[in-house]
């Protein structure tokens, strides 16, 4: 099957989008465009995360987007799941922490995550990633996970979310400290990407030129 080469990522966080950008230099000949810069009309692109489970969330992403635009659309849902305080904030990982004026989100997120854990509880903790690939009546999905720990501190200015928390196993850096490359050579995103791209080589499905 032959498909425009002209992928829409449905995201309106510029970070996330900046990754993708990266992590597609693998795959040269796919052309990537940002939702917002192909959907006029803010309100269909209001990509709330209500259900409960990374997939249909991203998928509900996919739709939004699908149906705007004439384009095969990728649409991503992430978060970050503790141990110590029961694997969550997992999908609300994004209003993990009440909004509060003058604080930007990723940095209340992280605030709260530190308090809630206190010194004694478990700081294991994994990222996951779910994405899905929507294109006329095909819906493929992957999943990307990425096993860790939350370090006492915020650490490092790369990256968004919670990176200056998150030490990847295996690392002594947090994902904040890292390059762009070092990041996304391992990251719950990266592996999520590969599995789903392996599965469109396995469907036959080629990319071309509109
Ligand atoms: P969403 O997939 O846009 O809903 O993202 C959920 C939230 O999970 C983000 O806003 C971040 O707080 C967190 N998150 C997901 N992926 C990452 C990552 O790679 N680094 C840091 N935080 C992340």
């Amino acid at each position: 099957m032959r498909l425009s080469n002209k992928i829409v990522i449905a995201t309106q966080n510029r970070s996330k989008f900046d990754e993708f950008k990266a992590l597609f230099n693998a795959y040269p000949e796919i052309e990537l465009a940002r939702a917002d810069q192909l959907i006029r009309n803010a309100d269909l692109l209001r990509f709330g995360e209500t259900f409960d489970t990374y997939l249909a969330n991203a998928l509900a992403k996919a739709r939004l987007a699908g149906n705007a635009c004439h384009h095969p659309v990728i649409a991503d849902d992430s978060g970050l799941e503790v141990e110590g305080i029961g694997w969550k904030p997992g999908v609300r990982s994004f209003r993990y922490a009440e909004a509060r004026p003058g604080v930007p989100q990723d940095q209340a997120n992280n605030e709260r995550l530190l308090k809630e854990l206190g010194p004694n509880k478990s700081r294991q903790a994994r990222f996951t990633c779910t994405l899905v690939l929507l294109m006329e009546g095909i819906l493929l999905h992957a999943t990307g996970v990425l096993e860790g720990t939350i370090a006492e501190a915020p650490r490092g200015e790369n990256g968004f979310g919670y990176d200056p928390l998150f030490i990847p196993r295996g690392s002594t850096k947090t994902f904040a400290e890292m390059s762009d490359g070092e990041k996304n050579s391992i990251s719950h995103r990266g592996k999520a990407l590969h599995e789903l791209m392996s599965q469109v080589k396995t469907h036959g499905i080629v990319f071309v030129k509109p």
